[in-house]
């Protein structure tokens, strides 16, 4: 494809700071953003050049959208996948509405990493009791219960230890159907990020290692202090899934890290992720840059890393508390979302603390973490 000439419109539905991080990307290349969210003045909007406020429904407000943007991407994948299969046959639309599909639901997701030779967690979908019962029955418990769709940040999701405990949840989760999943005694979680250009081109950063609080990203390092052949069947891995998607973007793929060793694959994200923020400020391109070249047609850059990182995503108002003293640290680039208010368990901003490349590994954690 001709790659789109500077000054092209790349239409972004979503308003999150994800699209706003794309559009800044966008801008350095010259190009403009027009985003499309239900939500005023979120995040994307406050930075972007042209907006459009109206539900994901408003076949209209598509239209008009579409007639205006030269690409539509999504920056996060709770988009409805009719909004997107509205818009493809209007606008070129990359990651496409199959990518979409896949992702936005659990058990399709899961058949598909294991179609693309990622290895996952023992897993069944569960619409009644009695196919919980049996669910159980071949997986065992401990075990993992969560909703297909729509859940995000550990929300519709539960660990259930006993047959009551799972009885239990599965009355309260929603929507239908549900996956259970066998509970993995992880050592560590990682993820790897990749970029895909419609010419089949990938480039793929270092795999981090993620730490979570109160079920949200609170850490990534940069990179993974897991043996190299663990990191590039980590990589390997995020490669494969972006050519078995066919996918035109960035991806991240999520995985646990086994105490012998094994990678079991957990969550492909379709488009820039939490846990790629390192490479704002670690590399020459991030993975913000890297998803408007894929979408807009530009060569991909290299993924190098000119830096270790430690990234730490400010959450809510204990994470707002840190602002003041991450703008007077040397060695620490900071980074807010522009959200009007710092409610509990919201993601308001991330710091990227820089190393020297290859440094990571050798330096204790808690000297990693003295900053914060
Ligand atoms: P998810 O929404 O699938 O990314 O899950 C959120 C977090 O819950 C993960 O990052 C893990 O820390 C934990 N988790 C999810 N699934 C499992 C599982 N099958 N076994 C152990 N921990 C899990």
């Amino acid at each position: 494809m001709t790659p789109l000439p500077p000054g092209a419109t790349i239409g972004i539905l979503g308003g999150g700071q994800l699209g706003r991080m794309s559009t800044l990307a966008a801008a350095r290349l010259g190009y403009r953003c027009h985003v499309f969210a239900p939500e005023p003045d979120g995040p994307g909007m406050q930075v972007a050049a042209a907006h459009t406020v109206a539900p994901y429904e408003d076949a209209q407000a598509l239209a008009r959208f579409a007639a205006a943007v030269d690409v539509v991407t999504f920056e996060f994948e709770n988009v409805p996948a009719a909004t997107l299969a509205a818009l493809q046959p209007l606008a070129p639309c990359r990651p496409g509405v199959e990518v979409l599909r896949i992702c936005q639901d659990r058990l399709a997701e899961k058949a598909f990493l294991e179609a693309a030779d990622v290895p996952v967690a023992a897993w069944g979908g569960i619409e009644s009791e009695e196919g919980l019962r049996a669910a159980l029955a071949a997986i065992g418990l401990p075990a993992v219960l969560k909703t297909s769709r729509l859940g995000y940040d550990g929300r519709g999701q539960a660990m259930v230890r006993t047959e009551a405990e799972a009885l239990a949840a599965f009355a309260r989760l929603a929507p239908k159907p549900l996956i259970l999943e066998a509970f993995i005694p992880f050592v560590a979680e990682l993820s790897a990020i990749v970029a895909r250009g419609e010419d089949g081109a990938t480039a793929v950063y270092d795999a981090v290692e993620n730490r979570h609080r109160n079920h949200i990203l609170d850490l990534s390092f940069a990179p993974a202090r897991v043996p190299a052949e663990v990191a590039a069947r980590a990589r390997a891995h995020a490669v494969a899934v972006a050519e078995a998607l066919n996918l035109v973007g960035v991806l991240a793929l999520e995985l646990f890290l086994l105490p012998d060793g094994r990678l079991l694959g957990n969550e492909i994200a379709p488009r820039p992720h939490n846990s790629g923020h390192w490479t704002m400020d670690a590399c020459i391109a991030s993975q913000f840059e890297q998803h408007v070249r894929a979408v807009t047609g530009l060569p991909l850059a290299s993924p190098d890393r000119d830096h270790d990182a430690v990234m730490k995503n400010l959450v809510g108002p204990e994470g707002m508390a840190l602002w003041p003293r991450l703008l007077a640290t040397p060695g620490v680039a900071p980074h807010l979302y522009g959200k009007a208010e710092a409610r509990p368990g919201r993601k308001l901003g991330h710091a990227n603390f820089l190393f020297p490349k290859d440094s990571l590994a050798g330096i204790p954690e808690t000297a990693l973490l003295s900053g914060l």
